[in-house]
């Protein structure tokens, strides 16, 4: 805020501004304070029921603890040319074996 006849700094007192050299007083417009609306920024977590988390279970004997029952995956291992193995995964203990 600056003086209109000085053009000079303004000082704020109460509810006015001061020119400290020509005394002008110009009230203060409006008020300072600003309201900032934050708008609600609502986060809609889309939960993808449809996936398909589960893996194939197969009738296996687990190695560790003789559970009959395991998930398994195929999965490649270096390279191309080399053949898929079956990675098994006990449903009981967890535990994960190869079949090679
Ligand atoms: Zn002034
Ligand atoms: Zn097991």
């Amino acid at each position: 805020m600056f003086c209109p006849k000085c053009k000079v700094l303004m000082y704020p007192k109460e509810n006015v501004f001061v020119c400290k050299k020509c005394g002008f007083e110009k009230k203060k417009t409006g008020s300072n304070v600003v309201v900032s609306k934050q708008k609600k920024k609502e986060v809609t977590i889309i939960e993808d029921k449809n996936k398909t988390n589960v893996l194939p279970k197969t009738r296996i004997k687990c190695p560790k603890c003789g559970h009959n029952e395991a998930f398994w995956i195929l999965r490649q291992m270096r390279g191309s040319d080399e053949p898929e193995s079956r990675f098994y995964t006990c449903v009981k203990c967890e535990h994960k074996w190869r079949e090679d």
